[in-house]
């Protein structure tokens, strides 16, 4: 057995109350529940890693993730953590269907063999581009008051990129991005429709900034995810570039979104794809001259600090939201990057370079 031999996976369910009510427009949660995994090697390094489902998006809740990680945990036992893109391919095949799942065991054994190896996980990746980097803030879907109370109070931190959370009623988005805009001036947005909008809701909406003045950088997702024939359009009819997120869950998926004209940015979240085939479709997406960008589901900062070497790593990201371990009341996790207002700062140490408690629950495989 060599030292990378993967003998011990362990995880276990991890709730974090969200400090606001996360709103958009396919739903809403008030607590992120998710899941940690622990992975160790024979050589005692040990690497974490996050699940975090969103069923509205992968269709994969909680239950599913956990039942999913017995067997996937199984297969890892015995296996060396520096064959991670073999053992990616390998979950990909075994549960095509739960992304997340994998994402966390991808996460975790790439932090173990990191960990092994003395290397920052941005190190694996390449290093391409290590230094301090700014994140939007997201504001959920609220009333007017609400929506300004928030955007102002993140304002008053130094965050300058909102996210509004759109696509339920194009008139009253309006009226929040109006109330935002007139409260707070040099702000710009991005509109995140999560596929609730339809092409003519939209155009109605980006005209409707646009009258008042507002600035509106990018229109994620606008309409639902099969419908690339209206991103198209909407990209040539508001020239506001547009990002595909729910429309990208697979390389192939980005694929079609280039083929079809349909974005100018992919929204990469690794809980969508796994961190392996995450890493693959960022860089088709650089090579064929789309821009990138990076988020997340409801995630901590260990999830988010795997995306974040992503960004540190590979190079190339001009859209960060990487925020969610902000809107939580509670931070689960120590060590690895930390937040100044919007700066997400790099960490030096090896892997992710944090530490999480396993909790009440746990599953242990070895
Ligand atoms: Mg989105």
């Amino acid at each position: 057995m060599g030292l990378h031999t993967i003998t011990k996976v362990e995880f276990w369910p991890i709730d974090v109350p969200i400090t606001d009510p996360f709103v958009v427009a396919t739903g809403a949660r008030v607590m992120a529940q998710n899941v940690f995994v622990r992975v160790t090697l024979k050589n005692g390094a040990q690497g974490h890693g996050e699940a975090a489902p969103f069923p509205e998006v992968g269709g994969e809740d909680r239950d599913a993730c956990l039942a999913a990680m017995k067997q996937l945990g199984k297969m890892l036992l015995d296996q060396s953590a520096s064959e991670f893109k073999t053992i990616a391919e390998l979950l990909k095949e075994m549960a095509p269907t739960h992304p997340a799942a994998r994402c966390g065991l991808e996460t975790a054994l790439i932090d173990a063999f990191c960990h092994a190896s003395n290397i920052p996980l941005w190190k694996l990746w390449g290093g391409a581009d290590v230094r301090e980097r700014q994140t939007d803030i997201t504001i959920p879907i609220a009333d007017l008051d609400k929506t300004v109370s928030l955007a102002r109070g993140w304002y008053s931190k130094g965050f300058r990129l909102f996210k509004m959370k759109v696509g339920k009623n194009v008139e009253h988005d309006i009226r929040r991005l109006e109330a935002v805009h007139r409260t707070l001036p040099g702000i710009a947005f991005i509109g995140d429709g999560n596929q609730g909008f339809s092409r003519e809701d939209c155009l109605m909406f980006a005209k409707g900034v646009n009258q008042f003045g507002g600035t509106m950088v990018l229109l994620e997702q606008p309409v639902v995810r099969e419908d690339l024939d209206s991103m198209a359009a909407i990209r040539r009819e508001t020239g506001i570039p547009v990002a595909a997120d729910e429309a990208v869950r697979s390389l192939d998926d980005a694929r079609r979104v280039v083929e079809q004209g349909a974005a100018d940015y992919i929204n990469i979240k690794i809980m969508k794809t796994g961190v392996m085939e995450a890493a693959d479709i960022a860089s088709f997406t650089l090579k064929c001259g789309l821009k990138l960008m990076i988020g997340g589901m409801i995630e901590t900062r260990i999830a988010m600090g795997c995306s974040f070497s992503l960004v540190l790593g590979l190079g190339g990201f001009e859209v960060l939201d990487l925020d969610t371990p902000l809107l939580l009341a509670t931070d689960p996790v120590k060590g690895g990057y930390c937040y100044n207002g919007p700066q997400l700062q790099p960490w030096q140490g090896s892997g992710l370079g944090m530490k999480a408690e396993p909790g009440k629950e746990v599953t242990t495989i070895e």
